[in-house]
């Protein structure tokens, strides 16, 4: 790797001393300071430290932590992998990612949405995952329209090779402008966002169709079932030409099926649909790094819980898997993992990063709940009674997440939390099991 110039070499070494500075007096991992520090004495760090690596950028509403982690797990079957694992998605984060890991020749970033376009710029990233776009922090956050269309405009021109989610009308309409596309058919359950088209405000027409994948065998390969078979997640504008791109990867259930029509069961460890998207997607962006499918899965299969999500915390003989939910579609996604035998705990918070507007309870349909005892605690656990309520699913409030978990039989217990109320379980039961 070539040397940095010397003025981005203090200000990356003066960012990591900052890091473990902060890391020292228990100010957090200390990965945003020590970026900061680093950007405001060299405002072209990133761009620098970017230089000579093959770096992926992955961005999305839900589950650009975990898939971050899984394309991570899959590229270090190539070389030493900088990343930003602790979240920390916007750019002094990705200084700090990159700075600690300087010889590394890879990179895989997590970004948030609103700073994709600056990080495309400064990186030059030449690998970006996409997969869905959908309502978040109601009070925050601009219009995801407008946000794709930023990434419309980021992607134009640039010699960039997109990974993107072809199930997401809006994402599709995203990554469109770019160079060279590899779409996925990852699905997308949470449609709420996407019945209008975003090329012309007409109505998407969104049914079943037949298809069949295309391929067809491949030496070696299973061979597969030619029979049409209906895939929900077609669409298509009334009004214009805008329409579902023709996608080369599919998950298929619990596999993925690759661009030669191969079909390789996903068996991660990680749980859910969602998780199992993530993965086809990782393993289409790991291919774009010249790794095959068969080196890439093991790797995914590696990966357990990414940032404390799915982990299980114990307390006196009760044990309570995490499921971190910030938004409607992610609540969707994290009901497909409750697992329908057990009680489930419901936490809901409205501080800073959760968005002060929970007015988005209203969007989750709870019905799948009814049959099973419910727990609901947070600071907005009112709001959320009134809702369940109204859903006509029956439920107990608790003062507190240690309450509800005390007033469980001993076993296990499922509990879907938002961003800090998630947190706080996390560092109150920090002794995973
Ligand atoms: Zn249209």
């Amino acid at each position: 790797m070539t040397q940095l110039p010397l003025r981005a070499q203090l200000a990356s070494a003066l960012g990591r001393t900052a890091a473990t500075l902060s890391r020292a007096t228990g100010r957090g991992d200390g990965s945003v300071i020590g970026g900061r520090i680093g950007l405001a004495l060299e405002p072209d760090l990133l761009s620098k430290l970017a230089r000579d690596r093959r770096l992926a950028l992955v961005s999305a509403t839900n589950g650009k932590t975990t898939t971050t982690r899984l394309i991570t797990s899959a590229l270090q079957e190539l070389g030493d992998v900088a990343t930003n694992a602790f979240g920390a998605n916007m750019p002094a984060g990705h200084v700090s990612a990159l700075a600690s890991a300087k010889d590394a020749p890879y990179g895989v970033l997590e970004v948030d949405e609103k700073y994709l376009p600056a990080v495309i710029d400064a990186t030059g990233a030449g690998v970006i995952a996409l997969m869905n776009l959908s309502r978040d922090q109601m009070d925050r956050a601009g219009e995801i329209w407008l946000l794709a269309q930023k990434w419309r405009r980021a992607l134009a021109g640039k010699n960039t090779h997109v990974i993107a989610n072809a199930d997401d009308p809006l994402v599709a309409w995203g990554a469109s402008t770019a160079a060279r596309v590899t779409w996925v058919a990852a699905g997308q359950p949470w449609k709420e966002d996407s019945w209008c088209c975003p090329e012309c405000g007409g109505p998407l027409d969104r049914k079943g169709v037949d298809y069949t994948p295309p391929g067809g065998h491949v030496a070696g390969a299973a061979p597969l079932a030619m029979v049409p078979r209906p895939v929900e997640d077609d669409w298509a504008c009334r009004e214009c030409s805008f329409r579902r791109p023709q996608p080369s990867w599919f998950l298929d259930d619990d596999a993925v099926i690759d661009p030669r029509g191969q079909r390789w069961v996903l068996d991660l460890q990680l749980p859910g649909r969602a998780n199992r998207a993530n993965a086809a997607i990782a393993l289409a962006t790991a291919e774009a790094f010249g790794l095959p499918v068969q080196a890439a899965l093991p790797r995914l299969r590696e990966v357990r819980s990414v940032a404390g999500r799915y982990t299980t915390v114990e307390r006196d003989g009760r044990r309570a898997r995490l499921l971190l939910a910030k938004n409607p579609a992610g609540w969707l996604e994290a009901f497909d993992v409750l697992d329908r035998s057990l009680p489930v705990i419901l936490s809901v918070n409205a501080q800073g990063p959760d968005g002060r507007d929970t007015s988005w309870l209203w969007d989750v349909d709870y019905r799948v709940l009814r049959g099973r005892p419910v727990f609901v605690t947070g600071e907005r656990m009112l709001d959320l009674a009134l809702r369940l309520d109204v859903a006509n699913v029956p439920f107990q409030l608790v003062a507190s997440f240690e309450q509800a978990l005390a007033a469980q039989p001993p076993g296990k217990v499922d509990v879907i939390a938002n961003y800090t109320a998630f947190q706080q379980i996390r560092a109150e039961f920090d002794r995973a099991v």
